[in-house]
């Protein structure tokens, strides 16, 4: 079970205790016919664009179908049915004739197609879900093997069948094939792969969105790679497509994964399409060989920025994971001691300045050592993690629940009133008194005793060690006047 940053342990998905209705067969089937005529549309639209770039008797400039049904397909292998490919198929041929292709030549390059996308979902099938999520550092390395992989099997089965198309040597053929898919793939299946669900899709723009517009200093990388690109453009020549690398470094160690990832994608189509139209002037234009090489040289300066933001979203990962495990509790996820004290510390003082109250309690769980005699230490363990999470649902947003010994937990709610600090210890005592269900079967009844304290009518400019010193006498008061009960604070006790 994983905990929150406040220390509350992370609650149970509703849903997945929600009965699960099983679809009818219609709707499997409309479901079905629905998501390929999906797939067969985004490939018309994206060859659709292609085509558009694309000179005559040559391949495009910059062909995006592939490398968005692969990613789309490597994220969702369960749309790679008979059905789905055949969608695919048919947009592919759909685009080609509608923009007046010659039926014989659509055929063949939709093969040629088909088989890159097919070898690249064949490779990732093996692959790991943190590397489709480009979460590990060498992820993009290994997504650019399958984009190499892929683009190889377009590039041969291609000049193989639709040699004709191109209209040059073989060996050159598939140096301009081959190229022209690889940089394509870089640039896009890892948009692809790391798009958010479109039902996380608001809110994963949000954030990042508010922290653009607001901060100043967030926008200096997305400036500076701007700043690049456009000194490309003035001072031209091969060593042109490198210029945008360290601003794209910075994006990298700056922004999510997805945004770095676009900023790529967004610098490749434009180097591609500015070089083909004579924008950029890499004084490659009628040089193939200088233009495969430009080609490759492009899909490989895109992997450094993604390779670095994956190293880099790795080792954030690893920051929280060990940040939550210095100041969470193993057993119950709660907050440690320490992290409670001091975040607590900075709640009161918080709470002080704005002139509120803070109540804490104190928890403990009656003749708990009964318990592990009883029923063993496993049996202990199931009950404090159970306690903690009945704990943290009657928790109000800002709340803090802390482990501060074996059984006993502590609670600090900033601003909080007589009636909330009341009504909390009230519930406490009710859903303690409710059976504790084991894996097992069995049921165990407990209860606790409470201590509470506030401030104000405690000594106002205590500190929080304070607060508590006066809970854990008021639970003292509890257990010694019977247990299963909640006791007040009324009085500072002697110091
Ligand atoms: P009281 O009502 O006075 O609080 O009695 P108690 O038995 O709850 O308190 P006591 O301090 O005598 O015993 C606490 C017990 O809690 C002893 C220890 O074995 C048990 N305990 C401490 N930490 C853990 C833990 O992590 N897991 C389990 N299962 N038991 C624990
Ligand atoms: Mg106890
Ligand atoms: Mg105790």
């Amino acid at each position: 079970m994983a905990g929150t940053q406040d220390g509350r342990p992370r609650e149970g998905n509703p849903q997945d205790s929600a009965p699960a209705v099983p679809p009818s067969r219609f709707s499997r089937v409309f479901h079905a016919f629905a998501t390929a005529a999906g797939i067969g549309l985004m490939v018309l639209a994206a060859s659709w664009l292609g085509i558009l770039s694309r000179p005559e008797h040559q391949l495009a400039s910059f062909w995006p179908t592939n490398a968005l049904l692969l990613g789309v397909f490597a994220r969702r292998p369960s749309l790679a049915t008979p059905l789905g490919w055949l969608a695919a198929a048919a947009g592919y041929l759909g685009a080609d004739l509608l923009t007046g292709g010659s039926l014989s030549a659509t055929l063949r390059l939709t093969g040629a197609n088909l088989a890159g996308v097919a070898v690249g979902c064949l490779l990732f099938h093996r692959f790991r879900r943190e590397d489709l999520g480009l979460q590990r550092a060498q992820s993009m390395l290994r997504v650019l093997m399958v984009c190499a992989g892929a683009a190889l099997a377009a590039a041969v089965s291609g000049c193989l069948i639709a040699r004709s198309v191109i209209g040059a040597d073989l060996l050159q053929a598939i140096g301009i094939w081959f190229s022209a898919e690889l940089v394509s793939y870089v640039a896009l299946v890892p948009v692809v792969l790391l798009l958010a669900s479109p039902r996380s899709l608001g809110q994963a723009w949000r954030g990042p969105l508010a922290r653009f517009l607001h901060e100043p200093g967030h926008r200096l990388p997305a400036l500076s790679l701007l700043a690049t690109v456009l000194l490309g453009v003035a001072v031209g020549g091969p060593g042109a497509i490198a210029f945008p690398v360290p601003a794209l470094l910075w994006c990298a160690l700056s922004y999510r994964l997805f945004t770095t990832a676009s900023a790529t994608a967004l610098l490749c189509v434009w180097t591609l399409v500015g070089i083909a139209n004579g924008w950029i002037d890499l004084h490659v234009q009628d040089d193939m060989a200088a233009i495969v090489s430009m080609r490759i040289g492009m899909a490989l300066v895109a992997v450094a920025p993604l390779t670095v933001a994956g190293a880099h979203a790795a080792r954030n990962r690893l920051l929280d994971a060990l940040n939550h495990a210095a100041n969470h509790d193993a057993l119950t996820q709660t907050l440690s001691r320490g992290a409670f004290e001091r975040r607590g510390q900075a709640a009161v003082e918080r709470a002080r300045a704005q002139g509120g109250a803070v109540a804490v309690l104190m928890v403990d769980l009656d003749h708990f050592k009964a318990i592990n005699d009883r029923h063993g230490h496993a049996a202990g363990d199931a009950v404090l993690v159970a306690f903690a999470e009945r704990a943290h649902r009657l928790l109000r947003e800002g709340d803090l629940l802390g482990r501060f010994g074996g059984e006993e937990f502590a609670i600090l709610m900033p601003g909080a009133g007589e009636r909330d600090a009341l009504r909390l210890a009230d519930q406490l005592l009710r859903v303690s008194a409710q059976p504790f269900e084991l894996d097992d079967g069995r049921r165990l009844d407990i209860t606790i005793s409470i201590g509470l304290a506030m401030q104000p009518p405690l000594a106002a400019g205590e500190p929080l060690e304070q607060l508590l010193k006066h809970a854990d006498h008021a639970l003292y008061q509890a257990k010694f006047n019977g247990r299963n009960r909640m006791e007040r604070a009324v009085s500072s006790p002697a110091r």
